[in-house]
């Protein structure tokens, strides 16, 4: 087979090689959102390539990603997932849904994962029912309880969001599909809160499972709660909640915690930003542009371009996951700082996310800007292990 690309003259390529392999593909369908979180990494950070999009991702850019699925599907052995992104997916509203979770499940058989992420606002039972149809699950953002959440999670006008997520959140695990669609929760981390009344709060929801992200940052700009480099309010906030999971007999499920104890006992993980399985994550955005990981935009404005760009409307994505570009970027998951290289929990850490290594001065060589926090969790986490298997051994 014959494929002409832009960043490589010509390629040819039948089959995808394992080490450009696709896991996750990321389609920035609507580039506007509904609120206005204060610490949104899209809107927030400095980036503001969003108000450069249409609002949603129109049919000719759907129709030629599709086509780019299709060859990836025939093409790689391994199926990748699809993950709809916003800004808000569901501003898309109910017949640019249809269409565009048709045209994708025409080219993606059910066993490669379409899920959506959202804030909640705009779930209904009619948007559950087109869901279900294609087969697509639904994973909702909140933080916590309503004084815990309306803290970030605000509207356009610093209104509180959490009476309206949390109606979708009731709706969508009461809907006939629960069982399939409802695909967790994921929350961000305010170290100032409380992991206890959290966790216990999440588990009322009766949530499948719940995901932690730390809040974004870098060496230049620390995460919001984070004192210095050498504190370790975010380290201190997981073991406490780490402490809460191990203790209940009925636990939650948490990925988060779940990846790092699989990867102590020497399993996969399921994300990237913790150990060292290399993820290929592709974003594809509203104009139907290739881009690198969207939290990258946190570190400066363009951070996630790359140097030379391809869109699924110019052809197939086969060459563009073959050139150097898009290797260099899979590789920017190892971490390259002398003392990551050397750390005893790198097996675990993996350096952490890409965007926590950002500094002004040395790029993204450098430790995690939650290096301390990491070791805290991790040195807890082996000791918690070490005592379980001493009174079993
Ligand atoms: S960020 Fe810190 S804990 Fe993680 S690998 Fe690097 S030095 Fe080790």
């Amino acid at each position: 087979m014959l494929i002409i690309g832009r960043t490589t003259a010509i390629t040819v390529v039948d089959k995808v090689a394992p080490e450009s392999e696709v896991d996750t593909v990321l389609v920035k369908v609507a580039s506007r959102c509904n609120i206005n979180c204060t610490y949104c990494y899209v809107y927030h950070m400095g980036d503001d390539n969003w108000s450069r999009m249409s609002k949603f991702m129109d049919s000719g850019t759907i129709a030629a990603m599709c086509g780019s699925f299709s060859q990836l599907v025939s093409q790689q052995e391994k199926p990748f997932s699809v993950v709809l992104h916003g800004g808000e997916p569901f501003l898309l509203g109910k017949r640019r849904l249809f269409e565009l979770l048709e045209a994708l499940r025409e080219v993606l058989p059910e066993r490669y994962p379409i899920s959506i992420q959202t804030n909640g606002i705009l779930i209904s039972d009619e948007i559950l029912d087109i869901c279900l149809q294609f087969h697509a699950s639904v994973a909702v953002s909140i933080d916590g309880p309503e004084h815990i959440h309306d803290r970030f999670r605000v509207g356009h006008s610093g209104e509180g969001t959490f009476a309206k997520v949390l109606r979708g959140i009731k709706t969508l695990s009461k809907h006939r599909g629960a069982s399939f669609l409802n695909a967790g929760l994921l929350a961000v981390i305010d170290p100032s809160s409380d992991p206890l009344e959290i966790y216990h709060f999440f588990k009322s929801l009766a949530a499948p499972s719940v995901d932690f992200l730390c809040k974004d940052g870098n060496h230049d700009r620390l995460p919001l709660g984070k004192q210095s480099l050498f504190s370790v309010e975010y380290g201190d906030w997981m073991v406490r909640l780490m402490d809460q999971y191990l203790s209940d007999p009925e636990p939650l499920p948490i990925r988060v915690l779940d990846d790092m104890m699989k990867v102590l006992l020497g399993g996969a993980v399921s994300k990237e930003g913790i150990g060292l399985t290399d993820f290929g994550i592709l974003i594809i955005d509203t104009d139907g542009t290739v881009m690198k990981n969207d939290t990258l935009k946190s570190s400066y404005n363009g951070a996630d371009r790359f140097e030379e760009p391809v869109n699924v409307k110019e052809g197939s994505l086969i060459p563009f996951i073959h050139s150097e570009g898009f290797l260099e970027y899979k590789k920017m998951q190892r971490p390259v700082h002398a003392r990551c290289r050397s750390c005893p929990k790198l097996d675990l850490c993996g350096g952490g996310m890409i965007l926590h290594r950002w500094s002004e001065k040395s790029g993204f060589d450098n430790p995690s800007v939650y290096c301390s926090d990491q070791i805290y969790l991790i040195e807890a986490m082996q000791n918690r292990i070490n005592k379980l298997i001493e009174r079993y051994v």
